[in-house]
């Protein structure tokens, strides 16, 4: 088990080289306050600002757990749900600048079965080569080594890890995160980002 301190290190030195093209974003470590739900204080300004891609695996649970068929939460045409040319190729419906599952009340309304984009707000892992100083976003090999580096196992990867966190998003409101929850957050996030629905 690498120590925290010398992992920690690591880190903030990757992210001191490649920050400056984050701008909207901050590393999250173990110390930083957990993120809660403040959706009155920015009117859910993510439901709002982004489109939601989704992929076959995200839409058949949304269809699950909403009890809906994907035509009636997809954005369609001629009846069809749109396909772009990309691994998630649906996207999700909008309506008056926003998403069409936002309630009134600010919830959302999809929550059991949302989208694997909006388990992961306000967080996503990067990962950057400390050889060139460049985050890396195609070398799927190096990645699961390196994510469990940075979890503190003996592997050896070849890049850092870094967990992020968006710096619009008025919820980095909660106590300070320790190690474990720290750990347990990344591990979501790589998951959700990277494969698991
Ligand atoms: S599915 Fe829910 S969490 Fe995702 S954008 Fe729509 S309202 Fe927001």
């Amino acid at each position: 088990m690498v120590a925290s301190a010398a992992l920690h290190a690591r880190m903030e030195k990757a992210w001191g080289e490649v920050s400056a093209r984050f701008s909207a974003y901050e590393l999250v470590l173990p110390g930083s306050p957990a993120f809660v739900c403040q959706a009155e204080a920015c009117q859910a300004q993510c439901c709002r600002a982004f489109s939601v891609n989704l992929g076959d695996a995200e839409v058949e649970r949304l269809a699950r757990e909403n009890g809906t068929a994907p035509i009636e939460f997809l954005e369609c045409e001629d009846g069809k749900p749109i396909a772009l040319p990309l691994a998630q190729p649906y996207l999700l419906a909008r309506a008056e600048g926003r998403c069409k599952q936002l309630g009134a009340d600010l919830l959302c309304g999809a929550y059991a079965g949302r989208p694997n984009a909006c388990r992961l707000y306000p967080y996503f892992v990067i990962f950057v080569d400390p050889g060139t100083a460049r985050p890396v976003y195609a070398e799927l090999e190096g990645m699961e080594p390196s994510f469990q580096a940075a979890l503190g196992s003996d592997t050896v990867g070849p890049y850092e890890a870094l967990l992020l966190g968006h710096t619009d998003c008025p919820g980095f409101t909660g106590p300070a995160m320790s190690e474990r929850e720290w750990r347990q957050l990344m591990e979501e996030t790589y998951r959700l980002q990277f494969g698991a629905v």
